[in-house]
């Protein structure tokens, strides 16, 4: 490697929408540019116009912003070797394939898809697969086949043709991965892959080996599904002599289903009931509808500590971990082999931890989002977020289990009322009830002393005195702090339900 400075790249294909796999991918590649000092690119490979999805790009996009994933290079903020969307760069690619052709790396071939079905079709048969490669490339059509004239005569006619890399014979491709080590790949194993198709596009090996070279990208991270491309990469970057500016390769491990068997998949994450995307999307074209976490009520920062946890450990025992904490102890060489498994409980249990660290500052002004909080002053709203803030895992779920007090009472405990209430407990209340009538300012801590006062001067048992009331207030039998929850409703209401209560239960 002869580039001082570290670049690496993110470069999805818009082709659906970006699972949590790829967004981790962005987020490794994130945190190893940032730890080096180095740059992030955002390449979009979108030379499949086939595969084409509207929205995806934009999709890509905004996951990463919501989770801080930012880029120093991308169609969208520009750089030095932009374009950045690989639609736009398709000159390029043709001259890249045509250098090959003249120096004897690549070849055209004219097979039909007929002509191709036919022969896969007799390997099947034999229980084989069909490879395009020296065993097999002097049956096909092709400019290493056919007479010059011929090639020629063909080209001329306009007829349809790829271009195919020459795969050597009898080559072990090996190359250093950082979380693997050493690979190597026998040349017999490969194919004469397409590198520019019949409809004018190159393909993805093509675009994506040049375009890593003219971005000067130093460390190509990503999915292990790329693994077997790779030795065709290596080959490519020897073919174009840029061996000595090659990048250093690191394949992440695939994402697991929970039980630990096969990938992740959207079909086994609907069944278990969580999402597998980070923004909910809906697909116009099939009407199909996927959750996102982010709309399940995750906070970027806890997602992205959990997601920078799957196929990787810091070798400590550490486990929250902010961005800038991330970036410091991030490193490849520390990111597993073994496929990583799923763990949405884990994801939960990060989300309550991150909420339970925030100030309630921050909290109120996250809670103000949802439109369920425009009946509450601000004061009220930091009560909320008092009483439930450990009793969560999302902040969302305040709105439900404070469903008793942020509106009427839904349902009240009749059966702890039935043992707990006593028809003679009512002076005892009316009482309290004119007590609380009377306080000046009806704020938490003077209806603690005032609840604690009552209780010893007229030598009640804290739990007959608590535990009606709090049925009183709420309905339940359990839940926050009484005297929070009788701020919270404004001395009018809890005079009202402390009487309501009285009128019903007898
Ligand atoms: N366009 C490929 C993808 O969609 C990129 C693979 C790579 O990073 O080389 O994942």
């Amino acid at each position: 490697m002869l580039y001082h400075r570290i670049r690496t790249r993110y470069a999805p294909s818009p082709t659906g929408f970006q699972h949590i796999g790829g967004i981790r991918t962005a987020l490794y590649c994130y945190l190893f540019a940032q730890k080096h000092k180095g740059e992030l690119v955002l390449r979009i490979e979108d030379t499949d116009q086939k595969r084409y999805v509207e929205g995806a790009e934009q999709y890509i996009i905004d996951a990463c912003n919501w989770l801080g994933i930012t880029f120093n290079e991308s169609p969208f903020v520009g750089g030095q070797h932009a374009p950045y969307r690989q639609s736009e760069r398709r000159e390029r690619y043709q001259t890249y394939a045509q250098q090959l052709i003249d120096t004897g790396f690549a070849y055209y071939a004219f097979d039909t898809p007929e002509e191709l079905d036919a022969v896969r079709k007799i390997a099947e048969d034999k229980g084989a697969a069909f490879l395009y490669n020296a065993q097999t490339r002097h049956q096909m059509r092709n400019s290493l086949s056919l007479a010059k004239e011929e090639t020629q005569r063909l080209l001329n006619d306009g007829v349809d043709y790829t271009i195919r890399f020459k795969i050597p014979e009898n080559r072990t491709v090996s190359f250093y991965d950082h979380i693997r080590g050493e690979v190597s790949f026998d040349s017999e194993q490969l194919d004469d892959k397409v590198l520019y198709k019949a409809d004018g596009w190159p393909t993805y090996h093509l675009a994506n080996v040049v375009d890593d070279y003219l971005m000067q990208i130093t460390h190509v991270i990503r999915g292990e599904e790329w693994l077997s491309s790779t030795p065709l990469h290596v080959l490519l970057y020897e073919a174009f002599a840029w061996d000595n500016v090659m990048p250093q390769f690191a394949h992440l491990p695939l994402l697991l289903n929970p039980g630990g068997k096969g990938k992740l998949s959207k079909r086994q994450a609907d069944k278990l009931g969580f999402p597998v995307f980070p923004l909910a999307w809906y697909n116009t074209e099939t009407g199909e509808n996927s959750n996102g976490f982010k709309e399940m009520g995750f906070f970027p920062d806890a997602f992205v500590n959990f997601l920078a946890l799957l196929g990787w450990n810091p070798g400590t025992e550490q486990e929250i971990f902010s961005m800038d904490e991330l970036i410091e102890a991030f490193d490849l060489d520390r990111v597993h082999k073994a496929g990583a498994k799923f763990d949405f409980e884990k994801a939960i249990w990060f989300n309550q931890q991150y909420l339970r660290q925030k100030c309630e500052d921050e909290l109120v002004q996250l809670l103000k989002k949802d439109a369920r909080a425009n009946n509450f002053s601000e004061q009220k709203l930091r009560l909320l977020v008092k009483m439930y803030k450990e009793r969560v895992s999302f902040l969302h779920e305040i709105w439900t289990h404070a469903v008793n007090i942020v509106g009427d009472i839904q349902q009240y405990d009749e059966k702890m009322i039935a043992k707990r209430w006593q028809k003679d407990f009512v002076p005892i209340f009316e009482k309290l009830a004119q007590l609380f009538n009377h306080l000046q300012e009806f704020s938490s801590g003077n209806i603690d002393t005032c609840l604690q006062n009552f209780i010893h001067d007229n030598e009640l048992k804290t739990g007959n005195v608590l535990l009606p009331l709090r049925l009183m207030l709420t309905g339940e039998s359990s839940g926050p702090h009484i005297p929070d929850i009788a701020a919270f409703l404004g001395k009018a209401e809890v005079v009202e339900r402390m009487e309501s209560a009285m009128r019903n239960w007898g």
